[in-house]
């Protein structure tokens, strides 16, 4: 061997135990974790829940995907931060939505940087929101729970899941719309917030329809509109006027749910997970369950990772502005 073979022999040695190391991916009888920062039984649960068995099936039965809730701090930080700082194998991924586009510009000191510290391995759906009430609410539309929000000001409680979730984005933004400040009830997800709602301990909560949908239809809740510019086809849904009819110009707010792993996962893992999580989109029983919850499973370019990262880049520069504006900061 000359010297020049000689002196690349350890590099080879290193691609090889990569190589072999890569290929072992998913690592036998390792289930990989899907990591929701919220409460069980709630929207983004309910995603991962369905995701993992989709996912499962994609990976051709390689090893199991199991849901863990951990839930807490502002957007689920906890959460993601467990995920940022796990091994990056390939094994814990995070479930997320748009807090990671609110992250950086409404959490101050952020354990971890969005857009430097994941793997970004795709975007999975995105989710329209309802505006729901209490059922002993006496307000059966929505100009009729104007006149009971005038008539209430200063008594109004809102739910939701803590500072930077989806439901407090909806809330903050529907309280601006309206003029009228309300006390904001945070919960660690939207699971135990509805459960208060249904029980009549709060008035209001702006959650996803992936929530919200079987609750309305059920009647436990009181719909007045949906966030879309147009009204959703889910047959639940169907005659729950948009907020924009009902005279909100504008109001438009959809959530996005994609998938992460901790920074540094092997690049040969990330590209079979983001396989199997395209495999998973296509998977006709997920995307019936999704729609039936009033979700749209994404079909475009955010199925691939470098746009999923470019969509959040995106989103993180949209936010800022309005929140930097809107003048809420959590710690
Ligand atoms: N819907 C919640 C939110 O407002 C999160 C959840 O419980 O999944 O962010």
């Amino acid at each position: 061997m000359n010297s020049l073979l000689k002196s690349l022999a350890p590099l080879a040695l290193l691609a090889t135990a990569a190589g072999a190391q890569a290929a072992d991916f998913p690592i036998k009888d390792k289930p990989i974790a899907l990591v929701v920062p919220f409460a069980a039984g709630g929207p983004t649960d309910r995603v991962a829940r369905d995701l993992a068995e989709a996912m499962r099936k994609a990976l051709g039965g390689a090893t199991s995907v199991v849901v863990e809730n951990a839930a807490g701090g502002p957007g689920g930080l906890i959460g993601a931060n467990k995920v940022a700082k796990a091994t990056p194998d390939g094994h814990t991924l995070l479930v997320h939505h748009i807090a990671m586009g609110v992250f950086p510009s409404l959490v101050r000191n952020l354990p971890f940087k969005v857009e430097t510290d994941f793997e970004y391995l795709g975007m999975i759906n995105d989710v329209p929101m309802t505006l729901i009430g209490k059922p002993t609410l006496p307000a059966d539309n929505y100009k009729e729970l104007m006149t009971w929000v005038q008539a209430n000001k200063g008594k109004i409680n809102l739910a939701n899941a803590g500072m930077a979730s989806a439901s407090h984005l909806c809330g903050m933004l529907w309280q601006s719309a309206v003029g009228i400040d309300m006390t904001t009830v945070p919960y660690k997800g939207t699971a135990p917030a509805m459960t208060d709602l249904i029980g009549g301990q709060v008035d209001l909560m702006c959650d996803q329809t992936t929530n919200t949908t079987s609750q309305i239809e059920g009647k436990k809740v009181k719909a007045y509109g949906v966030t879309t510019a147009k009204r959703l086809s889910t047959p639940a849904l169907k005659d729950v006027p948009t907020l924009q009819e009902s005279g909100m110009k504008g109001f438009e707010v959809t959530i996005f749910h994609g998938l992460y792993a901790p920074k540094g996962t092997p690049p040969d893992a990330q590209k079979k997970l983001n396989d199997a999580l395209k495999t998973a989109l296509k998977d006709p029983e997920f995307i019936k369950k999704q729609e039936g919850l009033g979700a749209v499973v994404v079909t475009d370019k955010r199925m691939e990772m470098g746009e999923h990262k470019k969509f959040v880049a995106a989103e993180i520069a949209k936010w800022g502005p309005v929140i930097k504006a809107a003048g809420v900061y959590a710690d």
